[in-house]
């Protein structure tokens, strides 16, 4: 197998290991070393890559993204998730399989134009797979399972995972597949024990929405709020009021069925209460942050002080593009930062970087192979352009990263499986 050397002024290994005049050995897919220059001898004259005075870092992990949507524009709510929801069904309603593939390719190359190497995506077509297959960015793929009508479970769930199965079976082992129950407002108690027994014997997450709107406690407490004209209009308030009981919100439904299990990852948490976080971080559960989303939805911002003294573990998402306008990480984490410090809470370049890189990766078990540069792991990573960066600030690189470069500009290359991809500049923008 070709092994390249790869060479650059600074390299991020993860946050705590920045090596200056430093050098990755990848062999195949793989990374065999990563250290000093001097470390490596002279045995790789042939294969060296000298990328001179630039910065080297892991790729990007967006723990939340639909790509299907990725090139519509951004839809704004002030009146919360379930308008949104309404406007999106409007504008997504009628795509001809040409549009659905037209969206998820831009969104797959937007990603990696942004230095985003690893997409959790969750959806309903299978479309999805079959263009991010042909891509070289790597991908858990969440389909989504929506199912009000208890009577409907056994049916929906028996189809889902024949599905699943079939997707398993053609695209294994490049992408890998879970379900995605929506929210535990659109999947009905029997069907989420199925789903539940289901992730436990395989092992796999389940990937879902919770506690993301104000209105959803509303649903749960006394059968009212935005949600019901929404489901009104697409026929589906009639099983939702004949099925589900009463509950003080979603999580209070799975904790009440022991369903709350740290099989489950979370997006949002926007609204969970102080008590509700401690029976997430009780049960394990390991959570996703989208700060753009929930401030263009109008669905508050999580509160990310009590998810740090609950200790939880978290990454970032962008949700997609319809509510956060781009799929650049980089831009959702200075959103983060600083919308954070409106809450009295300092985010630091270190945790900043863990949260799309490291942190990320443990959220999807999977931090031996991505988001660090180091031995055995996956030869997928990033190299920025350093020459607009004043040298005097070189001591700081994770500062570099999170505020000095710009990733349009400075994003000179971006490798996935010890293969350098082509970036595609006009999916930057959508036009
Ligand atoms: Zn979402």
């Amino acid at each position: 197998m070709t092994q390249i050397l790869h060479k650059a002024k600074i390299i991020i290994a993860n946050k705590d290991t920045i090596i200056y005049n430093g050098a990755l050995l990848t062999e195949g897919s793989q990374i065999l070393q990563v250290g000093k220059i001097e470390d490596f001898g002279t045995t790789f004259e042939e294969n060296i890559s000298d990328h001179g005075n630039s910065l080297i870092t892991p790729g990007l992990i967006n723990l939340h993204t639909h790509l299907l949507y990725s090139k519509f524009n951004l839809i704004k709510s002030e009146e919360g998730l379930f308008k949104w929801l309404e406007n999106l069904t409007n504008a997504s309603f009628n795509m001809e399989q040409n549009e659905i593939e037209e969206s998820l390719l831009f969104g797959i190359n937007q990603a990696l134009s942004y230095g985003t190497t690893f997409v959790v995506d969750n959806t309903p077509s299978l479309l999805s797979a079959k263009l991010l297959s042909k891509s070289p960015l790597k991908a858990v793929i969440g389909l989504e399972i929506f199912g009000s009508d208890e009577s409907q479970a056994e049916k929906i769930f028996t189809k889902a995972l024949e599905t699943l199965n079939e997707l398993e079976e053609k695209y294994n082992p490049q992408l890998s597949f879970t379900f995605s129950p929506h929210a535990p407002y659109d999947v009905s108690l029997p069907l989420w024990k199925l789903l539940d027994t289901w992730s436990r014997k395989t092992k796999k997450p389940l990937l879902t929405h919770l506690e993301e709107a104000k209105d959803e406690k509303k649903w749960w407490q006394e059968k009212s709020g935005s949600a019901i004209a929404f489901w009104q209009r697409i026929n589906k308030l009639e099983p939702k009021m004949k099925f589900w009981k009463k509950h003080d919100s979603g999580i209070d439904f799975l904790f009440k069925n022991n369903l709350l299990n740290n099989n489950l990852i979370a997006a949002h948490l926007t609204n969970a209460t102080q008590n509700e976080l401690k029976l997430i971080k009780e049960a394990n559960i390991k959570c996703i942050h989208c700060p753009r989303s929930n401030f263009n939805l109008n669905n508050g911002t999580a509160n990310l002080k009590l998810w740090k003294e609950n200790n939880l573990l978290f990454g970032i998402g962008t949700d997609s593009a319809a509510s956060s306008e781009n799929l650049n990480l980089i831009e959702e984490m200075r959103f983060a930062i600083e919308e954070q410090k409106l809450y009295g809470l300092t985010i630091s370049n270190k945790e900043a970087f863990e949260l799309i890189t490291s942190n990320a990766a443990r959220v999807l078990s999977m931090e031996d192979v991505i988001g660090t540069l180091k031995k055995n792991a996956f030869a997928d990573f990033l190299i920025f352009d350093l020459n607009g960066i004043p040298e005097c600030t070189y001591k700081d690189p994770l500062d570099i990263i999170i505020w000095k470069l710009n990733i349009v500009k400075d994003l000179k290359e971006v490798w996935i499986n010890g293969k350098k991809t082509v970036r595609v500049d006009s999916m930057l923008n959508k036009i």
